[in-house]
């Protein structure tokens, strides 16, 4: 029986068979129904080329079409489909230098890296398990498919995947693929930052975090990466009770507070970090080191993005183990804000003017603004026009 979450995807194996072609569900999405875990992506591999998927879908998007990837929109969901393949050689280390398509699904598990990873299953549930994934499954282990100095030597982003699957799913590493990784680790410096740290943020955002780290630790791996490679003893710091981060730009911001000697524009730099990273990260530093000052007040709550709450609340109970953290209380705060942004406030600029006509524009009106913004954050001043009139009268501002 196919697994209801399936259903929907169904579909695009359907159409695909109906062309006459094979169709089936394969990587991640196999691996983690077996585990009953949520399923991310629904992957498909399929027999027909990028070009049939054109003929047969009206909605394609050829995100990937050099190595055989297409996403094909079906009821305004996302599919990626990739046409079975095996891959050339791998002289550059990141991509293989040809694709070979093959039209048998056996080839297209061969190429992919781990037992685990190597499962497909067709419309009715049935599974198709050649490198005994299922019972990898069962044992807890991440085992490459083949010999694991050759896989790894192929693309050796396939270590920290390890290391990261370890992460997230909690499971071992098997002996010879760990000898494996210790062997062939040495080879990681040729691999593209972003494709490095892209894993590096999924490993940090497991479960089983501490699991991931302590592989880390254990194989040496962090000294063939970017910014670990220059300060390795950035290992000794991280806890061995480790907690998952969920951003990239919380992992940035937690190494800088480990060792604030390291700036953390290097590991911005050093890990090609988006802007959006960046600023989650400042936008922690800034509410940690906050915190070290003054405290949690409500303040702090409010200057924080939302979406960082959990972040925040792992990285200072980190950095402090020994300090009971009181998320009751932060969330607390954060309920009793009389506003979550600056918009909410009855007040702006205009209305400054207009108090102050004769008052020459300058940086006293932001410094003001700013001013009475934490006055009705921290609950001192009532958020209404006549109130902060009345508050200015007593509050003037003031011009250097
Ligand atoms: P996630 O839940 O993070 O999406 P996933 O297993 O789907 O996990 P992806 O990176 O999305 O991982 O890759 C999809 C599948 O493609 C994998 O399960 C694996 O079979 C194969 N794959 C991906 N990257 C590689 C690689 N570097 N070498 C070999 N096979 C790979
Ligand atoms: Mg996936």
């Amino acid at each position: 029986m196919l697994p209801h979450i399936f259903n929907p995807a169904k579909e695009v194996i359907v159409q695909l068979k109906e062309h006459g072609e094979h169709a089936y569900f394969v990587g991640g999405c196999v691996r983690d129904v077996l585990l009953h875990r949520e399923i991310g992506d629904i992957d498909i591999a399929t027999s027909a080329t990028p070009d049939k998927m054109l003929q047969i879908f009206d909605t394609v998007i050829p995100v990937g079409i050099e190595h055989g990837t297409v996403i094909v929109r079906l009821n305004h969901v996302s599919y990626e489909v990739t046409t079975f393949r095996k891959d050339g050689t791998y002289s550059d280390q990141r991509h293989p230098d040809t694709v070979l398509y093959v039209d048998q699904i056996d080839e297209d598990l061969q190429r992919r890296d781990f037992t685990i990873n190597a499962l497909a299953m067709d419309i009715d549930g049935n599974i198709i398990d050649l490198y005994g994934g299922q019972a990898d499954l069962q044992k807890k282990l991440i085992r490459t498919v083949g010999n694991g100095v050759e896989r790894f030597t192929e693309d050796p982003l396939r270590i920290l995947r390890a290391l990261r699957f370890s992460s997230q799913l909690g499971f071992k590493i098997e002996a010879q693929t760990l000898h494996a990784i210790q062997e062939v680790q040495s080879q990681m410096r040729n691999l593209a930052v972003e494709r490095i740290t892209n894993e590096l943020a999924k490993l940090a955002a497991g479960t089983y975090a501490a699991k991931g780290f302590m592989y880390l630790r254990q194989t040496k791996v962090y000294e063939q990466l970017p910014v670990m490679i220059h300060y390795p003893y950035i290992m000794e710091r991280i806890p061995n009770h480790m907690k998952p981060i969920h951003s990239l730009g919380g992992l940035t911001a937690f190494f800088h507070m480990l060792a604030p000697e390291i700036r953390l524009q290097t590991w911005i730099t050093g890990w090609k970090c988006s802007n959006r990273t960046k600023k989650e990260a400042m936008n922690l530093v800034e509410a940690i080191s906050y915190a070290k000052t003054h405290g949690m007040d409500r303040w702090l709550v409010y200057r924080l993005m939302p979406e960082l709450q959990t972040c925040f609340l792992t990285i200072t109970s980190l950095l402090n183990p020994n300090e009971e953290m009181d998320e009751t209380y932060f969330y607390q705060l954060f309920n009793q804000l009389p506003i979550r942004s600056k918009q909410e406030m009855n007040w702006n600029g205009n209305d400054l003017s207009r108090c102050f006509p004769d008052w020459k524009k300058g940086r006293w009106m932001q410094e003001t603004l700013l001013r009475i913004e934490k006055e009705i954050v921290m609950g001192r001043l009532d958020n209404s026009k006549i109130k902060i009139k009345e508050w200015l009268q007593w509050n003037p501002p003031v011009i250097d």
